[in-house]
């Protein structure tokens, strides 16, 4: 599957806000610097789709993107192009607010927290949550904890290993190796990436293929 366009839908906070677009979507989760924006850029070949190397906290609002459109169709018009099965490729790919901020206040968190909940829980064409681990940091219980919540919530995941060009090769095997063992996770969900070297992108655009058809 070819990335041919992709585009800014808009930022969310309240459920209400979400918009309805009827079209499967994939989300990206992750702890902030983990490099999530720059895996987004690689994905849809664009060097700014998402702003990166943002002071953490920045995103706080849940951002829909739009891939695939057809030119010259409206936003509310994509629902429509299913009837008329021009719908091929076209999917919803989320940016959900990263976490891990200890900077941020208490508050803050919360909002955070009720943003991924509400998120969860109000889109039925959610497909997979992509959930970004940074290969050089040994996962810990927030990481287990929220696959969890999202396993909890009937909720597909994929681990997706980032920053993979900062270890040996050698390394790659023995990391995923840990991550099946810690998370109880099945390898064949679990790609490696970098947007540095553009490794991953060929791995997570087949998933999301097989998940559109
Ligand atoms: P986000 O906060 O999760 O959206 O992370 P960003 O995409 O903004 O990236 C955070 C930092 O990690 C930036 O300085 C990026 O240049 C860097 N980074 C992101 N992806 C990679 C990668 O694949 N390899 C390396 N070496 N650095 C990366």
């Amino acid at each position: 599957m070819k990335i041919v366009s992709s585009e800014f839908v808009k930022g969310a906070v309240l459920p209400e806000q979400f918009p309805d677009l009827e079209v499967s979507e994939f989300a990206f989760f992750g702890r902030s610097n983990v490099g999530k924006s720059s895996l987004i850029n690689m994905l849809v070949n664009k060097k700014k789709l998402v702003k990166t190397g943002q002071r953490p906290g920045m995103t706080r609002e849940v951002n829909f993107f739009l891939i695939n459109k057809p030119n010259g169709v409206k936003f509310e018009d994509v629902k429509n192009l299913k009837k008329s099965g021009k719908n091929k490729d076209i999917f919803c790919l989320t940016d959900l607010p990263g976490y891990g901020y200890a900077k941020l206040s208490g508050g803050m968190t919360m909002q955070i927290d009720r943003m991924l909940y509400d998120y969860c829980t109000n889109r039925p064409h959610l497909k997979t949550i992509f959930l970004l681990l940074d290969m050089r940091r040994e996962p810990r219980e927030v990481e287990k904890k929220t696959l969890e919540f999202f396993q909890d919530l009937d909720i597909k995941v994929v681990l997706v290993g980032t920053k993979a060009d900062k270890l040996k090769k050698n390394d790659y095997i023995k990391v995923k190796k840990s991550w099946e063992d810690y998370f109880h996770f099945n390898s064949d969900l679990i790609i490696l990436s970098s947007s540095a070297k553009k490794k991953g992108k060929a791995e997570i655009l087949s998933y999301i293929e097989k998940e559109l058809n």
